[in-house]
């Protein structure tokens, strides 16, 4: 299979063209099909497998081919990440990936000030990756909304619980729209992972590598 068979706008195929993906790794050939369908999806991927263009990919070709306007003080999808290194990393791919589209990405993270972070947040972005913290508070601060959520992605699942998130994403799980879709990426599925997903996803496809 290539990028193009799987259906992704010409816009993105060009990008990774220009990127030097030639073809998909294997869970991007698994769950790029359920995620252009709309799916909910959880993964079991490491770090290092493909797993952010897996569900960046779709997620951005959904926001190209249904357009709207950017939410002011919010987004259409977010991406939540445990680390401030993990989120700059997957806001440079989402950009790499967008650079050929309209579409602004940002990422907000914690241990640097919140006021140029909420200057964004006013004029909105499409793309927002975060960490939990700084995220709640961002929505604290009546600088961010969540209600205009389309597209939620839950990154590094295991290591979330490990730095303490739990209530922060029971919290943002909250303060999300009903009928988004939802994305939840775990290196590891041990029990109390495959509970917290549960609580997140609605019929998910479960894909594995
Ligand atoms: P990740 O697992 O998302 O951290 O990705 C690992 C690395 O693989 C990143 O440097 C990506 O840019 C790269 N990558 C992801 N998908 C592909 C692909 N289909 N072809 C070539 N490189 C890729």
């Amino acid at each position: 299979v290539s990028f193009k068979t799987l259906g992704l706008d010409s816009s993105l195929v060009q990008a990774l063209d220009g990127l030097g993906y030639s073809k998909p790794t294997p869970i991007q050939a698994q769950a790029i099909p359920h995620l252009l369908e709309g799916k909910d999806l959880c993964g079991i991927a490491q770090t290092g497998t493909g797993k952010t263009a897996a569900f960046a990919l779709p997620s951005i070709h959904y926001l190209a081919t249904n357009p709207q306007a950017r939410p002011q003080r919010g987004c259409r999808m977010l991406i939540l990440s445990p680390t401030r290194e993990l989120a700059s990393q997957i806001a440079r791919a989402c950009n790499d990936y967008t650079r050929h589209l309209r579409m602004s990405v940002n990422a907000v993270f914690g241990g640097v000030p919140i006021g140029r972070q909420m200057r964004m947040l006013d004029r909105g972005t499409d793309i927002l990756v975060a960490t939990p913290g700084r995220l709640l508070d961002l929505i604290d601060q009546r600088a961010l909304v969540l209600k205009d959520v389309e597209v939620f992605v839950l990154d590094e699942a295991d290591q979330m619980l490990d730095l303490g998130f739990i209530h922060a994403l029971r919290r943002i799980d909250k303060l999300l729209p009903k009928n988004r879709q939802t994305l939840f990426f775990s290196a590891t599925m041990p029990k109390t992972i495959q509970e917290l997903s549960s609580q997140f996803l609605s019929d998910p496809v479960t894909v594995s590598v």
